[in-house]
């Protein structure tokens, strides 16, 4: 008897970060680094550890919610929002049934969709919206998953759009906000007045606290309580919970200063490629992708002069494309330095 994996699953790429290297920019972390308060509830925190943390997190959540304007059950807390979609999959998603989305989109979702049993059907974005709600009808899926601002691509959904999905699809729709700070996004707005969402957000991103690996979702009390009993107990670490909750009561100003100086240097890198001749996609993250023939090549070389970029194939009706993290003006000269010396356009 040979021992057989869920469908789809074996065939799936392990995920890989990439290689360390000297300026890395493939990734949308804050490359300034972590909020101040940190090493402080570091310290702080370390006298826990003997005992389990609480079971979901309750401290943080509480935070959450006032940083969100809801209320604490509204809030499900994960070992990153990786963790809390796949939850929010699991938990929502009928064995065999759809999760739709539009793409080119994040490539965790139908990695996420297939370890959950579930089929990730991707459509096509179409700039008429009643189509395009069509054709995310169309599978009849469980879940719904959108992004916005969208990694790879950093365009960001109009809210009127969003409505109309929770309004004419009968499924869980998962608004992926990871990259809510750099924008105006409305997700916590919409919670308010839908049980069939879930907006999700990370610690990852504008709050510099990658390496902690903690998320959250949003959504009604059913929604975000049923997410919580998918994921289970103790998925935020006791240290990592008092770390995001520190950085979350002190260091909000740190953090939107920061995703403000990172927006002024995603524009600033966007010029500078501009002049040399390319063209960048308009981003309301911090980053840009930049669409280029033989991308991969390209990060290739650029990754053996010290500098990380991702690169992508074939994006759907893109192409190939370059997606570079917005940091600091020194690590941008760097790039495009050694981007003049690989790419002559
Ligand atoms: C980075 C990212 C996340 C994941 O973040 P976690 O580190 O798991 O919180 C989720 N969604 C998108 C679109 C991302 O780019």
């Amino acid at each position: 008897m040979t021992l057989r994996a869920r469908d789809g699953v074996a065939e799936l790429p392990l995920y890989s970060g990439g290689d360390a290297c000297a300026v890395d920019l493939s990734d949308n972390t804050n490359l300034w680094g972590a909020p101040p308060g940190t090493s402080r509830a570091f310290a702080g925190a370390a006298a826990r550890v003997a005992r389990y943390p609480s079971a979901g997190a309750a401290e943080l959540c509480a935070e959450v919610a006032r940083y969100a304007g809801v209320t604490p059950p509204m809030v499900v807390a994960g070992c990153g929002s990786d963790d809390v979609i796949d939850s929010a999959f699991r938990a929502f998603g009928t064995p065999g049934s759809c999760v739709a989305y539009v793409e080119p989109t994040f490539s965790m979702v139908p990695v996420l969709a297939r370890t959950n049993g579930l089929r990730p059907v991707a459509v096509a974005h179409d700039d008429d919206a009643e189509r395009l709600l069509a054709s995310l009808r169309a599978s009849d899926p469980s879940i719904v998953y959108l992004c916005s601002p969208n990694n790879p691509t950093g365009s960001a959904l109009p809210r009127a759009f969003v409505e109309r999905v929770l309004e004419s699809i009968d499924a869980l729709v998962i608004l992926d906000e990871a990259y809510g700070e750099f924008t105006t996004s409305f997700g916590f707005e919409l919670v308010r007045t839908s049980d069939r969402l879930l907006v999700t957000r990370t610690f990852s991103k504008a709050f510099g606290l990658a390496g902690l690996r903690v998320g959250y979702g949003v959504g009604a009390a059913s929604v975000a309580g049923t997410v919580a009993r998918a994921r289970g107990p103790y998925k935020v670490g006791g240290v990592a919970e008092q770390v995001a909750l520190a950085a979350m009561r002190d260091d909000v100003s740190w953090m939107r200063e920061h995703a403000r100086l990172a927006i002024e240097e995603r524009e600033w890198l966007a010029a500078q490629l501009v002049n040399r001749g390319f063209e960048t996609m308009p981003s309301e993250a911090n980053f840009v992708l930049l669409p280029l023939a033989g991308a991969p090549g390209v990060a290739t070389a650029l990754r053996s002069c010290g500098i990380g970029v991702r690169a992508f194939s074939a994006l759907p009706g893109i192409g190939d494309a370059l997606r570079i993290t917005a940091g600091p003006r020194p690590m941008l000269e760097a790039l495009l330095s050694a981007f003049d010396k690989v790419v002559r356009p």
